[in-house]
């Protein structure tokens, strides 16, 4: 939608091509399998979001949704102890994807230029005759009579640009049309989510809005995060690494929620109300796809999910995602409305190269982690990060430093500035280790007292 949003300024019509047919309000819906876990936006991506689409952090607020500050409203459990508490003018918004999809989506038809044909899969390319470019794609509804063929349909279009996420099937379209299809790097760290809707106790006592239990590598593969969502309601993931994944039945679930680091989260669900059954969630794995290599035919474009799929668990897959929509701005404004699609990939490629290292990075620290490659630098990064995660829970600018990075106001080099770097060269070097690493993490509970959409087409 952030894609199509940026076309209907360079072009007369932008059709989003989806294959379901959409709820008109915020309910969950088949194409989007990974919409009932945990959603937010960072700091960034909800600028994006704002910039392109104007008014609707407001929308999203009168909807129920939460504006949380990452410092005063979060309760994070860190591998060092507990984050600190203090207001740091990062912003964190919280919602259910659905709510997120049904506020842009009534931004993005309210623009004449733009429309969405839904119920429509995307098949396949229609390439030139002299096959050099991409002149369209072929349609087919989707909810078809399994004995009548498809009826397949060709929808021209100057620029197509997929969207369709982590299962795109662009590189066989790109293959099937005759250029090569892109190579993929995959990294697994076979993570799983279990996720399930709650109604807070009236009287539960706590001192955070947002409560995050990370997990510790390389041994304790469990984490759990509490969020508000609208409707004064609760959404609980918890998540497991290297094939520790959380059950889905209501025991299970408990059991697992009661073993993590802190039994904080198990203490405010006990007694809270279950709103819906419990979703398991398994695809996780962080798998890039190199379109800048590629031999990419002009009238083609890729970006979000269907070029880089994030392990979900950092959060950053619909940040970059509009970053990448900036990206096609810009490139769109510099070429006046042609897309030279080579550099686009290459400029989506750069966005992509820092968060790939750091998702990747952190996921290599588990022993079981399929693909990547434990290299120099990444031994450095691990060594460098796990030095500022020490620092967190005694130093109130290196988190906020910290957060900037995982908001993506930052780059990752941020973390080497002096307020970092000299704290984490005294703790490592100096005199006197200023925190050595917490066997157990410090139980410092509170008392209580209980695009296909896709693909983008424009005419
Ligand atoms: C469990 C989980 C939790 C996550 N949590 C967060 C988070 O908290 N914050 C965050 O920033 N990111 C999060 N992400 C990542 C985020 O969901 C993705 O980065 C984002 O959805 C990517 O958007 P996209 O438009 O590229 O793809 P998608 O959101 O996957 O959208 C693809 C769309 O294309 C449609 N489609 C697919 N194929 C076709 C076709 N052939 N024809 C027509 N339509 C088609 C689908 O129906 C769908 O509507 C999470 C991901 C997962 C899996």
């Amino acid at each position: 939608m952030l894609a199509a949003r940026v076309l209907a300024d360079h072009f007369d019509r932008v059709t989003v091509i989806e294959r379901d047919q959409l709820p008109d309000g915020s309910e969950n819906r088949p194409g989007v399998p990974h919409a009932r876990p945990l959603h937010f936006f960072f700091k960034r991506g909800l600028m994006v979001a704002e910039e392109l689409f104007p008014g609707v952090t407001a929308d999203l607020q009168a909807a129920g949704s939460h504006l949380l500050d990452q410092g005063r409203d979060f309760r994070i459990l860190y591998r060092s102890g507990w984050s600190p508490r203090a207001e740091i003018g990062l912003e964190f918004c919280t919602f259910t994807r659905p709510l997120l999809e049904a506020t842009i989506r009534r931004h993005l038809v309210a623009n004449p230029k733009i429309s969405l044909l839904q119920g429509f899969e995307v098949a396949g390319l229609a390439v030139s005759g002299d096959g050099a470019r991409v002149e369209g794609v072929r349609i087919q509804p989707r909810h078809q009579d399994p004995n009548v063929l498809p009826e397949v349909q060709t929808l021209a279009a100057e620029l197509v640009v997929d969207t369709s996420g982590r299962g795109s099937k662009a590189p066989e379209w790109l293959e099937a049309a005759g250029f090569a299809k892109p190579e993929e790097t995959v990294v697994d760290a076979f993570w799983g989510y279990a996720t399930r809707i709650y109604e807070p106790v009236d009287d539960f006592q706590k001192d955070w809005k947002n409560l995050l239990v990370m997990n510790r590598p390389p041994y304790q593969p469990r984490a759990g995060i509490i969020q508000p969502i609208e409707g004064n309601r609760w959404l609980v993931t918890i998540a497991g690494v290297m094939h520790d994944y959380p059950p889905t039945d209501e025991e299970g679930f408990l059991k697992f929620a009661r073993s993590l680091s802190s039994p904080e989260l198990y203490r405010a669900i006990e007694h809270a109300r279950p709103l819906s059954r419990i979703w398991g969630y398994r695809r996780t794995e962080n798998r890039l796809r190199h379109y800048e290599k590629a031999n990419v035919p002009q009238g083609f474009a890729a970006l979000g999910d269907s070029v880089c799929a994030f392990n979900p668990v950092y959060g950053v897959g619909m940040t970059l995602t509009g970053l990448e929509a900036l990206a096609l701005r810009k490139c769109l404004r510099d070429g006046k409305g042609r897309l030279n699609s080579h550099r686009f990939q290459k400029q989506v490629a750069k966005l992509v190269a820092a968060p790939w290292a750091l998702t990747t990075g952190e996921d290599l620290r588990w022993p079981a982690t399929q693909g990547g490659q434990i290299t120099a630098k990444v031994k450095f990064m691990h060594w460098y990060i796990e030095q500022v995660i020490r620092l967190i829970p005694q130093s109130q600018e290196v988190f906020r430093r910290f957060q900037e990075v995982n908001h993506m106001l930052k780059p990752p080099t941020a973390l080497f500035h002096p307020a970092v770097l000299g704290p984490v060269l005294r703790q490592a070097f100096g005199p006197k280790r200023i925190l050595p690493m917490p066997k157990e993490a410090p139980a410092r509970a509170p008392q209580h007292s209980t695009s296909t959409s896709t693909v983008a087409v424009r005419h």
